[in-house]
């Protein structure tokens, strides 16, 4: 008989047991000839503690019974848990039978909890046995599904307690959420008022006689109310976002129409786009019909989405906004307003995360804070008001773009569809 003991721990001490008599009790009803044959392959090894016996992932073709000691069966769930312990073997239970008869790789990692005596028997020895002896293929049968049905268990039982945790967890990001909002909420309100009295006070002392005479002065105080505007520009739209997020915004719906929207959008930024050798164009929006709709909502959508055509296309661009009524599958007739221009475009992949609140791409240097300055940045808050604002009309948006590109210039294409509530009055 060859023995071979694979670990290089192992020892041997083949006469202490008697193979057949080891094997009798943990298949019973196995033919005495198959005992035989099964013993008569059989090998007895002794192991030191901590000595892995199977390794889960790796190639497994010999069969254990434990004589002697214990065995702890475990197995790698990721990387914070390395090792998740499945159950201990001892005496006269036996390891390593699902990896023969799966075919090969271990399911699991078994090492031994103290020193350890094992029975070990070869696959192919194992397997003509058991091509011959029901009751026995039959225990086996038994206790792989015994087994796997403990792993599902087991499997349950981690899902469920990962499911609690993300419970809690979601729940702890929603309290933070509205202690977030509240927080923003309450000190875009304190800023606010101070900043008013502030700016009051700005332009009073810009129509001095002192101040107006004086060609030096009067720069510094173009710089300081420029900035104040700034400010309370972003902190309306702080306070906008807030109010979005609280689903505190309260929807006027009113006969609106979209050409003087678009007409006050574009009155707003004349100078601007002068400055900026910027062409501005309106198709199609004198066609469409005066909508029910909250008119200072959408003027603050289209505001955004003009403002940021603006920033991020460069100077001699062309920024067109245009009007239709056109099919979208899901709501039928819709009125679809885009607004493109010629700029540096945006990659697909942050298509879709550009409207979350103060998501900045990363990919435009920030040259300075200027509202409408080419690149000029911001707090990252005009896209989440936009669609905000649009959801609240029931509608959609979203952007096409080809890509981010400073040199070729490829644009981008925001849509928007508006449900076709037409005013009729
Ligand atoms: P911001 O205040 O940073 O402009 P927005 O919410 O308005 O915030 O936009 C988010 C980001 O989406 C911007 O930082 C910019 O990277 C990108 N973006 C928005 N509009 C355009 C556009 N027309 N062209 C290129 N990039 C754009």
């Amino acid at each position: 008989m060859t023995v071979l003991c694979r670990s290089r721990y192992a020892t041997m001490s083949m006469y202490e047991f008697d193979p057949k008599e080891l094997l009798r009790p943990a298949f019973p009803g196995l033919e005495e000839e198959d005992l035989v044959e099964l013993a008569s392959v059989a090998e007895i090894c002794s192991y030191p503690e901590g000595a892995v016996l199977c390794h889960e992932g790796d190639y497994g073709d010999t069969f254990f019974l434990i004589v002697e000691g214990e065995a702890c069966v475990s197995k790698y769930l990721d990387e914070e848990n390395p090792r998740r312990v499945l159950h201990a073997l001892g005496p006269g239970e036996f390891f390593g039978e699902i990896a023969l008869i799966q075919g090969g790789t271990r399911t699991a990692t078994v090492d031994s909890e103290g020193p350890i005596t094992v029975l070990q028997i070869h696959r192919d020895s194992l397997v003509r046995v058991l091509q011959r002896s029901a009751p026995m293929a039959l225990r086996l049968v038994l206790r792989v599904t015994s087994r796997l049905r403990d792993a599902d268990q087991m499997a349950i039982d981690d899902l469920r307690q990962i499911n609690e945790e993300l419970r809690r967890a979601y729940h702890n990001l929603e309290r933070l959420d509205r202690a977030k909002g509240d927080f923003i909420s309450v000190v875009g309100h304190e800023l606010r008022t101070p900043l008013t009295v502030i700016s009051g006070y700005a332009n009073m002392i810009k129509t001095a006689p002192a101040v107006r005479d004086d060609v030096n002065l009067n720069l510094f105080m173009d710089g300081i109310t420029t900035s104040i505007d700034r400010l309370q520009a972003i902190i309306n739209s702080i306070l906008d976002v807030s109010k979005i997020d609280t689903a505190a915004l309260k929807v006027r719906m009113v006969p609106t129409s979209l050409v003087v929207l678009i007409n006050e959008i574009e009155a707003e930024f004349r100078d601007v786009l002068e400055e900026r050798q910027l062409v501005f164009d309106a198709v199609g929006i004198d066609r469409l019909p005066y909508i029910i709709a909250d008119s200072d909502l959408l003027y603050k959508a289209f505001y955004h989405l003009v403002v940021n055509a603006i920033k991020y296309t460069p100077d001699y661009g062309q920024i067109t906004v245009s009007g239709a009524i056109v099919q979208n599958e899901a709501d039928g007739d819709v009125i679809e307003i885009v607004v493109a221009d010629t700029g540096i475009g945006i990659d697909k992949e942050h298509h879709e995360l550009i409207f979350d609140k103060f998501y900045q791409t990363g990919e435009v240097m920030l040259h300075s804070s200027g509202i409408t300055k080419y690149k000029g940045g911001g707090p990252g808050l005009g896209l989440a008001i936009a669609k905000g604002a649009i959801l609240a009309h029931g509608g959609r948006i979203w952007v096409d773009s080809p890509g981010y590109d400073e040199e070729n210039l490829p644009g981008s294409r925001f849509y928007m569809h508006l449900p076709l509530t037409e005013w009729k009055g």
